[in-house]
């Protein structure tokens, strides 16, 4: 199996995802995963074309068959989530047209069981789509979730699942996973099985914060963990503090990067910014990716004698 490195930032507007498109332009031999499917923006940076388009069908939703409808009110009664509706209409038999509202359906069944005159049917729903690109640095992975669409988490799953399949017939031995922002659902589904987490942060007491509940997170699953302090120049004082902070937690900090504008340029020209300009900021990012290389190749050995002692103990 390929190695995952997930890239988390637990909160929006740390420069995650420019992180990610330079350390996507670093490695070698990987795929690339978009996991942010309320906010897909990888592909911005990286480029490429669309080669495959799927639907995503998590689940079904109930639909009402007007012809069959008695108006009797019953599955109004019962749903709990407040998404059958109904409003005058002469066109019908009774004169009331009741119908499902599709962003409120949880999908739960309830309203088919009480209904006494089979009027309610279950139609699968497409959720979202997601793609497999072509980029020039490799295969690209993501998705786009409908509005008001949860299941997010299940989609993060099928695009994992999809990274994992692909990098064995390429032949791939690393994918690259830009994480959702948060700690829920999708977050948990984006890190369960990953072989190292990199959370980006930024020098402000909400990233703190939000850094502190990813690192909550992270250690229910024992995953080998690190932290790059993106604009770490805007608030010296508060860097030192969230070092010292890692430090008594035993997280190592990878890189310091500085706040540089032209980052925003690089974003506006769709470039990663190692291939957009050659400074102190690249310099970070390319040390950052030298010390990720370092980290997964020791949680590699990690894991491989972690199995070789697993496979002792039951001898
Ligand atoms: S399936 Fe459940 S949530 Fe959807 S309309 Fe019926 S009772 Fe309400
Ligand atoms: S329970 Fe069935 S028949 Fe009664 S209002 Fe709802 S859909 Fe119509």
């Amino acid at each position: 199996m390929a190695e995952e490195l997930v890239i988390l930032s637990g909160k929006g507007g740390t420069g995650k995802t420019s992180v990610v498109g330079s350390l996507a332009a670093l490695a070698e031999n990987k795929i690339m995963v978009d996991c942010d499917v309320d906010a897909a923006d990888l592909h911005l940076i990286v480029g490429g074309d669309i080669e495959q388009e799927h639907e995503f069908i998590a689940g079904s939703k109930a639909f009402i068959d007007v012809d069959q409808c008695t108006a009797c009110n019953t599955c109004v009664a019962y749903c709990n989530f407040d998404a059958i509706k109904y409003e005058d209409d002469a066109d019908t038999r009774f004169g009331v047209r009741f119908w499902v509202d599709q962003y409120s359906c949880e999908g739960c069944g309830v309203c088919r069981y009480f209904c006494p005159d089979q009027a309610i049917e279950f139609n699968p729903v497409v959720s979202g789509r997601w793609f497999i690109s072509r980029t020039r640095l490799g295969t690209l992975i993501h998705a786009r979730l409908g509005i008001a669409e949860g299941n997010s988490g299940k989609l993060v799953s099928v695009l994992r699942k999809t990274a994992q399949s692909m990098a064995e017939s390429e032949g791939k031995s690393l994918i690259i996973t830009d994480g959702p922002p948060g700690i829920g659902c999708p977050a948990i589904a984006t890190i369960t099985g990953a072989d190292y987490v990199l959370i980006v942060t930024e020098p402000s007491q909400s990233a703190l914060h939000d850094m502190d509940r990813t690192i909550q997170l992270i250690s229910n699953f024992s995953i080998p963990t690190g932290v790059c302090i993106n604009k770490f120049d805007i608030n010296i004082e508060l860097t030192e503090e969230i070092e010292n902070h890692l430090k008594e937690k035993g997280i190592p900090v990878l890189a310091r990067i500085p706040f540089d504008p032209l980052i925003t340029k690089a974003q506006i020209a769709g470039k990663p910014f190692v291939e957009f300009t050659d400074n102190d900021t690249s310099r970070s990012l390319k040390s950052l990716w030298n010390r990720l290389r370092e980290e997964l190749y020791s949680a590699q050995s990690g894991q491989v004698l972690l199995k070789a002692v697993n496979h002792l103990k039951q001898k």
